[in-house]
């Protein structure tokens, strides 16, 4: 069974107004293959800001996780976005930057897809309209019918990609 267990509370400054309102509560969560990862929530009293974070326990130097998806293996397998993260799908032309404002996660392979998607304009699902072949080209991906590169370059080595038989290769990033 996964254990939650409260580490803290903190209050800071809002990254949205500024206020020292923001409340953050940290977690840390037993997750199978990543031992311990923090999980930070918090809330701004003031402007109603919410924001959630993730990262491994174990902080590292900045890395390179690239992860080849070539079956369900590779799409079963759980990601570690943290919000420091710049997440790349080079086959796709997928890229997510890290920002002040973008929030940490865990997904697998294949819920990266699916956040994907949510972030594309609804018109790009009709079947007739330019941008439909992207669309389709992330769902045949989404689907195991496409084989792509999964990339991940964290400055603070606060990410992770783990997995039951998958080759995940770390590279020291400069
Ligand atoms: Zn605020």
């Amino acid at each position: 069974m996964p254990k939650l267990v409260l580490l803290g509370e903190e209050v800071i400054e809002c990254l949205n107004c500024g206020e020292k309102e923001f409340r953050v509560t940290i977690y840390i969560y037993e997750v199978p293959f990543f031992r311990n990862i923090l999980i930070e929530t918090g809330v701004c009293s003031k402007c109603g800001f919410r924001r959630t974070d993730v990262s491994v326990a174990d902080v590292g130097k900045p890395k390179r996780i690239i992860l080849k998806v070539k079956s369900d293996k590779e799409l079963n397998a759980l990601v570690l976005k943290s919000s420091t993260a710049l997440l790349r799908i080079p086959e796709l032309g997928i890229e997510v930057a890290p920002g002040p404002a973008a929030p940490g996660y865990i997904t697998t392979v294949e819920g990266i897809l699916h956040r994907v998607l949510e972030h594309v304009p609804a018109e790009c699902f009709e079947e007739n309209s330019k941008c439909h072949g992207k669309v389709r080209e992330i769902m045949n991906a989404a689907e195991g019918k496409k084989q792509f590169t999964l990339i991940i370059e964290d400055y603070y080595g606060r990410s992770g990609i783990k997995g039951k038989d998958v080759e995940v290769v770390e590279e020291e990033l400069r």
